[in-house]
């Protein structure tokens, strides 16, 4: 039956993207994105006036964590400059603008305007860590992945390399030598600006492991039919049969090692990166960390020129959820999610969702052959049956099996079903969005 089959693709893709919002940010949301947010501020702190708080350092660090925390949409935090697009419906420049489409997803509306208008409002704690969320999206434009439309679903070994850096790695000392070096931080006219100046230097300067091929040839040149233009190589050096790749980066004088070479016995010629290759990520860390500081100051600056000081701080007070309210929470999280993916996916342009489904399946299968791996999700049910027994278990079930592909598919009717009872669950959400909009 026709309706089935389509259930079964579009599960497919759900099941998809549960998988990448699951694993392939699970490593820079915790440590790369909060590490770059303190150099940041480090950095703007140093060259402004109106310091930030360690405080206030904490909150943006958060909005940083949550903008990528599961289930909040990944794949807005795209944006492709030179076809001026996202891999979604929407680009992470817009997806940073866009509170109608935010409030869609769980965790709300954290877009620039918001952050500003918090702010302006006396609620600083809000606005701090919607800057936060938005700095996040600055800092995603500093991986080629992001703004090459590569969607690395099976990772991303630059993304794998900088999230195991530990915290206080040389790699995040930044802002001291920018500040040694008298570099001062970008000042740009608007958000957009900023988005286009990361990205395209992220595009243009370096490869993401899956735009190597569709790039450059067996040769090396660029090729007629080239998905970008850039970067082109304009030098090799040879070791035996290993050799590395060079371009001139913006910015810099010198040439720096973007791709590395292997040389079959034949000659033939192979261009990679790869986790054999960290001696190219580093320079590329040490490159695009670097552009994300200089930069991200920059936007903190804009924020501070775009808010009006208000005489008061508004401090709302933390509510209290009960164990169940958490649990439905929860429930109702993962169904919006669902539903809000879906409902970007329908939108979404063809070449994302052939991308997706041609990275999918193979994930998928592999997924049949290991045990369901929602580590954090399980970790947090594993504690919720421990404290609540057998009943919550069965909520537990019910709700981590919405997503998974190992059970039954269902129909997309029976979906709709739960997520029609399951939605009034959600109404004791931690921030009540109406209320919470008026003040704003
Ligand atoms: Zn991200």
């Amino acid at each position: 039956m026709h309706l089935r089959k389509y259930s079964l693709i579009a599960l497919l893709i759900l099941g998809g993207l549960v998988l990448i919002a699951s694993q392939a940010f699970l490593y820079s949301d915790k440590t790369t994105h909060p590490y770059l947010i303190e150099q940041i501020i480090k950095f703007y702190n140093y060259h402004y006036n109106s310091d930030l708080t360690p405080r206030q350092i904490e909150w943006v660090k958060q909005g940083s964590i949550n903008e990528d925390q599961w289930p909040r949409n990944w794949y807005y935090h795209f944006y492709d400059p030179v076809r001026n697009r996202g891999f979604g419906p929407l680009s992470a420049k817009e997806w940073a603008q866009n509170p109608e489409e935010q409030m869609k997803y769980p965790g709300g509306d954290h877009t620039w305007q918001r952050a500003i208008n918090d702010y302006s409002a006396g609620y600083k704690k809000q606005a701090f860590i919607s800057l936060g969320h938005v700095l996040h999206l600055i800092e995603d434009m500093a991986m080629p992945a992001h703004t090459r439309e590569d969607p690395h679903l099976n990772g991303e070994p630059l993304e794998e390399w900088t999230g195991n850096l530990p915290e206080g790695s040389s790699f995040y000392n930044i802002a001291h030598p920018l500040i040694n070096q008298d570099v001062k931080p970008k000042e740009l006219d608007n958000l957009d600006a900023y988005f286009d100046e990361m990205a395209n230097f992220s595009n243009n300067n370096f490869f993401s492991k899956n735009t190597i091929d569709n790039t450059i040839d067996e040769y090396g040149r660029v090729r007629p039919d080239a998905k970008y233009s850039e970067p082109k190589i304009v030098k090799e050096i040879w070791q035996d049969r290993t050799g590395y790749g060079y371009k001139k980066i913006d910015n810099y004088s010198k040439l720096f090692r973007v791709v590395k070479i292997e040389k079959d016995k034949r000659g033939k010629k192979t261009y990679f990166l790869d986790n054999t290759t960290p001696e190219i990520h580093a320079e590329y860390f040490s490159l695009l960390a670097r552009e994300a500081v200089i930069n991200g100051a920059g936007v903190v600056k804009l924020f501070f020129d775009s808010v009006t000081e208000p005489g008061y701080e508004i401090i709302e007070p933390e509510k209290k959820l009960s164990f169940f309210q958490k649990i439905g929470n929860k429930i109702g999280e993962w169904v919006s999610f669902l539903k809000s993916a879906f409902d970007g996916l329908v939108r979404s342009p063809d070449y994302a969702i052939k991308s997706i489904v041609k990275e999918s399946v193979p994930e998928l299968e592999h997924m049949a052959t290991t045990p369901w791996i929602f580590d954090e999700e399980l970790a947090r049910g594993d504690e919720a049956v421990e404290k609540g027994g057998p009943i919550i278990e069965l909520i537990i079930e019910e709700f981590l099996e919405i997503g998974s592909p190992k059970l039954e598919l269902p129909e997309f009717d029976d979906i709709d079903d739960i997520e029609e009872n399951d939605i009034e669950e959600s109404e004791f959400q931690e921030e009540p969005e109406e209320s919470y909009q008026e003040q704003s």
